[in-house]
């Protein structure tokens, strides 16, 4: 059985949640994503995803799905009035009561699915957090992995398309088409950046950027190929690829 979290009655989560429970949360963002994307991308693609993953293999992986973290570290665009962001500190404190929260529940596996990628650095640190604190075992994945952590990006995006770029523009117009206006759409792919050999997004040396470095408009790709059928293929090859990675997190020992 898998479902909703908080469909569950208080009485019923001691039966219903055991030791091989994956609880779901996903992590969102309220923040800019240029001229031709609203500010609900990233929440709304981390919960869409989500809910595709519970209606393919919820029942057989047993998976329960936390509302959406609609807020979380956005604050690469700060200089965008709007951007909605917490604090490193606060997401941190966030994500630690809601593993303090969870540790009374039988259930011991969490996996967070972020669908946004200034995220990652903090949510790899708590998984640790989660781990030595609360004793969950715990687990990040995501919609698709970020270019700036080992994920990819177009070709003609020199693979710098991290923001706004031609696939999650693709996705989200799958989504959610009537948010979407295309005609705004540029490119806006930092040339020079992707000439470097290590100081690159996806490159050996990291660096602190933030969303408007590159271009006023703070948007980081090139939108402007993005199509909704691209998109379905892109959204259904990530559920089918997560129930996979779930399934295979629903095995795993942490000790042999
Ligand atoms: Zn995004």
């Amino acid at each position: 059985m898998g479902g909703m979290y908080e469909d569950l009655k208080g009485p019923e989560i001691p039966s219903v949640l055991s030791e091989s429970s994956i609880i779901l949360l996903p992590v969102g963002a309220i923040e800019q994503h240029g001229p031709h994307l609203p500010m609900s991308v990233d929440r709304v693609i981390a919960e869409k995803t989500a809910e595709a993953i519970v209606a393919k293999c919820g029942d057989e992986l047993d998976i329960w799905l936390l509302p959406t973290l609609s807020i979380s570290k956005s604050n690469e665009h700060n200089w965008s009035g709007g951007t909605i962001s917490l604090r490193y500190e606060t997401l941190m404190a966030v994500l630690n009561d809601i593993g303090e929260s969870l540790s009374k529940t039988n259930a011991k596996k969490l996996v967070l699915l972020n669908g946004h990628g200034g995220n990652t650095t903090l949510l790899n640190t708590a998984l640790r957090e989660l781990r030595l604190n609360h004793l969950l075992e715990t687990f990040l994945i995501h919609p698709a992995l970020p270019p700036a952590y080992g994920g990819s990006s177009t070709e003609d995006e020199l693979g710098m398309g991290i923001h706004g770029g031609r696939d999650e523009t693709s996705v989200f117009m799958f989504l959610r088409p009537d948010l979407v206006d295309l005609g705004k759409a540029e490119r806006r792919v930092p040339e020079k950046l992707a000439e470097n050999k290590h100081v690159k997004f996806g490159g050996s040396v990291s660096f602190g950027w933030l969303s408007n470095d590159f271009h006023k408009d703070g948007y980081i790709g090139d939108p402007t190929g993005a199509s909704p059928e691209l998109g379905e293929k892109l959204f259904n090859a990530a559920v089918e690829s997560l129930c996979e990675a779930l399934s295979e997190i629903k095995s795993f020992k942490f000790k042999e």
